[in-house]
C-alpha cells in the first residue's frame, strides 16, 4: 500500500507519552508515601552498580514562551543562596540513605537555566554534590547551557570542574522564530559560545534544535540545519515542540496560526533527519542524532544504549537520585518526583523529609515492560528470545493482543512483525512513540484525560 505523508500524519498525529520511564509520571500517585522512598533505598544501598545523579536547577531570567521546563523566572538573584542551603540538606538526606553506595557514573544538571548560577555558585553546587557522591573515572558529567545567558568565566570553570559535555540551546536560528519564542538567541551568541566550548576542549559539544515551533518554514529550518552543522557539533537533538496550551497557559501568547501544520511537522522532522543523515550523523533512538565515532552511536551498535529520565545516555546508573524541584528519582524500582513549586520543596526539605509531590512502585510486570519498552526506542527491535532469556516469558504468548495491534501498523510500512520479534522500520522510527504505545497497560486507561504533548 502506498500512502502519502499525510496518510502517516492522520494516523499518527496523536497525544502519547515520550517513555522517558515507564510507567510515566500521569499513572503516579500523588501523596505517595515517604516510608517507600526510605525503603527503596535502604535496598539500594546493597546493589554494587554505581549511581546516576540529576540536579534540577530552576532559575531563569525570562520566560520564553514556547518552554515546557519548571522553571522559577526570576530578575533577582537573591533566592539563590536559600535555594542551595536546601539543595545542600536534600542532598545530605538522600546520601544518609545510602552509606554504603556513593560512586556516580553519570551527573547532569538542567533547569531552568544552570548557568543562571554565577561561578562561585557553580563551584558551590558541584561541590556539595561530589563531595557525598564523588565521580567515577570516565563518569559523564554534562549540564544544559543557554548561550543567552552565559559570562566569559562561567564555560572555564565548568570545564575545570570536571565537565565534559555541554548541550547548548539553539532551538532555531531564524530570528522571527526566535521573537515569536520570545528567546531572542543570536547567531553570534550560538557561535562565540560553541567556540569557547571547544577552544576548552570539552570532549562533547551537543546542540539541541526544536522542530515544531512558531513561524517555522521548511526553508528557514534548513537554513538552521546547515548553519548550525558548520559548527560540527558531536552529537544533536531534535525535539518536537510539545504544544499544551491548557497546562502551560504561557504559550498561549504563542499566535496558533504561526505554529506550523501538522504535515509540516513532520516535513519539518524529516527534512531533518535527511540533512543529518546526509552529513553522517547516525540517527540515535527517535531524537537524536550523533556522529559515527561517537561514544553513543558506538553505543547503539553495541546494544548498549539506555533510556532514561534523562533522555538517552551511554553510561547511566542502575538507580537514578533526582536532586531540586519537579526532580525524578528512580531508585530500586520505586519512582519519585520531588514538589515541583520550589517553595513546597524547600519546606519539604526544611521540616526533613523527602520532597514527594508523587510516585509509583513499579511491579514485576512494570519492570518487564519498561525494559520492552526502551529496548524499542533504542535499538528500534525486541526479539522475543532476548526477553525470555531475562524475564523467562513466552513473548507472543503473553503480548498476543499487542501484536493482533501491531499487524495493523505492518501496511503503514513502519513496522514488521516476525515469529522472532518486532522490528521498526526507519520510516517507523519517527513514529517510535506510537509504535510501543500497545505494550503500555496504562494508556488505555488514560488517554483521554491526560494531556501529553503530539507524538509526531
Ligand atoms: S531559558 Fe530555557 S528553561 Fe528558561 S524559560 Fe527559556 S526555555 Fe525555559
Amino acid at each position: 500500500m502506498a500512502l502519502s505523508l499525510s496518510d502517516l500524519i492522520k494516523h499518527y498525529d496523536r497525544p502519547g507519552p515520550r517513555y522517558t520511564g515507564y510507567p510515566m509520571p500521569p499513572v503516579w500517585t500523588e501523596g505517595f508515601p515517604q516510608e517507600e522512598v526510605a525503603e527503596a533505598l535502604a535496598r539500594a544501598d546493597a546493589d554494587p552498580e554505581p549511581l546516576s545523579l540529576y540536579a534540577h536547577l530552576p532559575f531563569c531570567k525570562r520566560r520564553c514562551s514556547y518552554c515546557g521546563c519548571n522553571v522559577v523566572v526570576s530578575p533577582h538573584y537573591s533566592p539563590v543562596d536559600g535555594f542551595l542551603k536546601s539543595l545542600e540538606t536534600e542532598v545530605e538526606m538522600w546520601a544518609s540513605h545510602l552509606p554504603n553506595r556513593r560512586k556516580a557514573i553519570q551527573l547532569h544538571w538542567g533547569g531552568g537555566t544552570p548557568t543562571y548560577l554565577n561561578v562561585a555558585d557553580l563551584r558551590r553546587t558541584f561541590k556539595l554534590i561530589t563531595d557525598r557522591f564523588p565521580l567515577l573515572p570516565g563518569a559523564e558529567v554534562s549540564i544544559e547551557v543557554d548561550p543567552t545567558f552565559l559570562e566569559p568565566d562561567q564555560l572555564p570553570a565548568l570545564r575545570e570542574m570536571g565537565f565534559n559535555r555541554v548541550s547548548f540551546g539553539v532551538q532555531d536560528l531564524d530570528e522571527r522564530v526566535q521573537e515569536l519564542i520570545t528567546r531572542g538567541q543570536t547567531w553570534d551568541q550560538t557561535l562565540t559560545t560553541v567556540r569557547q566550548a571547544r577552544d576548552l576542549g570539552f570532549p562533547g559539544v551537543n546542540l539541541d534544535l526544536v522542530y515544531g515551533l512558531p513561524g517555522q518554514t521548511l526553508a528557514t529550518f534548513r537554513r538552521t540545519l546547515e548553519s548550525t552543522l558548520e559548527l560540527n557539533p558531536d552529537r544533536m537533538a531534535i525535539y518536537g515542540f510539545a504544544y499544551l496550551p491548557k497546562v502551560m497557559p504561557y504559550q498561549r501568547s504563542i499566535p496558533a496560526e504561526t505554529l506550523p501544520s501538522p504535515e509540516l511537522r513532520l516535513d519539518l522532522l524529516l527534512l531533518a533527519v535527511d540533512i543529518l543523515e546526509k552529513h553522517g550523523y547516525v540517527a540515535i533512538g527517535m531524537d537524536h542524532f550523533a556522529r559515527p565515532g561517537d561514544e553513543m552511536a558506538r553505543a547503539v551498535k553495541e546494544g548498549r544504549l539506555i533510556r532514561n529520565f534523562m533522555g538517552y545516555a551511554v553510561a547511566a546508573g542502575s538507580d537514578l537520585l533526582g536532586f531540586g524541584p519537579s526532580a525524578i528519582s528512580n531508585v530500586a524500582g520505586v519512582y519519585s518526583q520531588n514538589e515541583k513549586i520550589l517553595t513546597k520543596w524547600e519546606r519539604d526539605i526544611a521540616e526533613g523529609r523527602f520532597s514527594v509531590h508523587k510516585g509509583h512502585r513499579l511491579d514485576g510486570e512494570d519492570l518487564m515492560r519498561r525494559w520492552l519498552i526502551h529496548e524499542l526506542m533504542g535499538t528500534f527491535e525486541l526479539r522475543w528470545a532476548d526477553l525470555a532469556k531475562r524475564y523467562g516469558i513466552d513473548g507472543p504468548a503473553h503480548f498476543a493482543g499487542a501484536i493482533e495491534e501491531l499487524k495493523e501498523e505492518v501496511p503503514f510500512g513502519t513496522v514488521e512483525v516476525r515469529d522472532e520479534g518486532i522490528f521498526i522500520t526507519p520510516l517507523g522510527r519517527r513514529f517510535v512513540r506510537n509504535i510501543v504505545q500497545p505494550f503500555d497497560a496504562y494508556l488505555k486507561k488514560l488517554a483521554a484525560s491526560t494531556p501529553f504533548s503530539r507524538t509526531v
